[in-house]
């Protein structure tokens, strides 16, 4: 149990005062648009003549920040800084860690709007997601520093006669941390800061498209004190230092989220010993989804389309937790499709700078936009476009929510992972058949059950295999603390950030047995 921990409440943007000063932020960032971003290395701030731009998906002529690149030997800087830093960094006690990082989190709820701002422009946040996606992030500082401050004192063994046990945690080394490009900031800061909480170090490389955002952290870390080396920022190609990272003999820990292709591909690659490595590599992957909504009869209609609408293309439906498969009760299948159709009709969609009442931005870059296209071609092929479907990447990334309906569990697009403003909607018969076509995916990540029959509710407790169940809801925004998120099957390690346990995925247990 983490005792005293509060969420981060989330702005209201219907307060005028608010409204401004989120203007204001946008105003800022945009006055910082063309930087430079260089690596930090043992904390000195390195440019190299290799580097890429981050680009505005919503306006992808716009340039935001121009990012060096790290290479292999830099890899190997940046490693060799982490294994030194581990040295002291893991002495630190628990608390001193905790105390550094919470200091963090207020220099990050100083700066939240910025921060958000930033999301709006680098990854085509809403302004309530890049709110949401701040706010998460400091959560995780506020819950895991609680977490290892609980932690420090270890768990009970029992002591016998003459002999006194001891049951500790200690940390691990030094780990690399290879965040995605959705939650830019709660996912990048939660795994990021987790493992160094532990008393572990990190090389961090940031998603492509989101390496600014990625810096913000960094400057934070570092003007809150975070002592040199404990965590090194390594941008860079996947291509060209992704296996390189995962593959290095000092790596004892990989914490990644991205696709399933990228997690299986590390997961087995950290999985071989090289040469000079004596220990196991720890891997923590959290990947795709395939989550649903099931729909049972008997229900408020109103209630479920709109947990299907905002489950499905909140932030473009670019979250592992997003509803892409509504599979309905053949009773209120009709009802329930209507006015999921009406309410997404209603859905705003253009440049989020635009403020607090646009609903929905582009999706994040041309292979995202390319793929999602192609899949709203295959779906309307093995189903019927209900409404959306319209895409446009002339400026930006632009998809507009789209709904297929009429598919067959098998279809493709009712299989395949999208990460994209689609969701598919199939018809049961019962309850069970409702189950089973929600299970029937590689998938297990999130899902929820609209229903009034508590059996049913039961049953799916029982044998609805996702490691998130929500009832009578969406199936989107688990909060720290109150929703632990992971997922089963491959959706990945099911490591449940934000969780009582999550902690453990960065400290070994070590026994101290005194004879007396
Ligand atoms: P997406 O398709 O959503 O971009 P990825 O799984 O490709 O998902 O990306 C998630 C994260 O994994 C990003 O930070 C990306 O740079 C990183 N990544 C991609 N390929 C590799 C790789 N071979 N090794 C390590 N990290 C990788």
């Amino acid at each position: 149990m983490v005792v005293e921990f509060h969420n981060e409440p989330a702005t209201d943007f219907t307060d005028q005062e608010n409204q401004q000063a989120f203007k204001d932020a946008l105003k800022k960032v945009k006055a910082e648009f063309g930087k430079e971003i260089p690596l930090v290395i043992n904390g000195e701030k390195i440019f190299t003549d290799d580097k890429y731009e981050s680009v505005d998906p919503a306006n992808h002529q716009q340039v935001l920040g121009t990012i060096s690149k790290a290479s292999k030997e830099q890899v190997d800087q940046a490693m060799e800084a982490a294994k030194e830093a581990y040295k002291t960094w893991r002495k630190w006690t628990p608390k001193e860690r905790a105390e550094l990082l919470i200091r963090v989190s207020a220099i990050i709820r100083r700066r939240k709007h910025e921060l958000s701002a930033l999301m709006v422009y680098e990854a085509g946040k809403p302004w309530n997601e890049a709110d949401g996606d701040t706010n998460e992030g400091i959560d995780f500082i506020e819950y895991y520093a609680r977490s290892m401050m609980e932690l420090a004192h270890g768990k009970q063994v029992f002591d016998r006669e003459g002999e006194h046990n001891q049951y500790i945690y200690k940390p691990m080394g030094p780990g690399v941390t290879i965040p995605p490009w959705n939650f830019p900031f709660a996912i990048m800061t939660g795994t990021t800061v987790a493992p160094i909480i532990a008393g572990n170090t990190v090389l961090l490389k940031p998603a492509e498209d989101t390496p600014l955002i990625a810096y913000k952290l960094i400057e934070i870390l570092e003007e809150a004190g975070l002592p040199k080396g404990v965590v090194n920022f390594v941008p860079g190609d996947p291509k060209e230092i992704g296996d390189y990272l995962v593959d290095h003999k000092d790596t004892h820990f990989v914490t990644f989220t991205g696709s399933r292709a990228t997690g299986t591909r590390i997961f087995e690659r950290a999985a071989k010993v090289q040469e000079g490595q004596n220990f196991l590599k720890r891997v923590i992957a959290e990947m795709g989804g395939k989550d649903a909504i099931v729909v049972d009869e008997n229900i408020d209609t109103d209630l479920a389309a709109q947990a299907i609408v905002d489950s499905a293309f909140g932030f473009s439906g670019q979250k592992c937790s997003a509803c892409s498969r509504a599979i309905v009760h053949k009773d209120v299948y009709d009802e329930v499709l209507e006015k999921s159709i009406k309410l997404t009709k209603e859905l705003s969609i253009k440049h989020t700078e635009g403020g607090s009442d646009v609903y929905m931005g582009p999706v994040i870059n041309q292979k995202q936009f390319d793929k999602i296209k192609n899949y709203i071609e295959i779906g309307s092929k093995e189903g019927k476009l209900e409404v959306g479907g319209k895409t446009d990447d002339s400026k930006g990334f632009f998809v507009h929510p789209t709904i297929i309906s009429d598919l067959k569990s098998s279809d493709q697009i009712m299989q395949e992972e999208i990460f994209g403003p689609v969701v598919g909607f199939t018809k049961c018969d019962n309850f069970e058949e409702l189950l089973e076509v929600a299970n029937d995916t590689d998938y297990g990540l999130t899902g929820a059950v609209i229903t009034n029959n508590r059996e049913h509710w039961r049953q799916a407790c029982e044998d609805y295999d996702v490691g998130n169940l929500y009832l009578n809801r969406g199936c989107t925004s688990a909060v720290v603390g109150y929703h632990p998120f992971g997922g089963f099957k491959m959706s990945g390690t099911d490591a449940k950030t934000g969780s009582p346990d999550y902690m453990l995925n960065f400290l070994e247990q070590k026994i101290l047995s005194e004879q007396f």
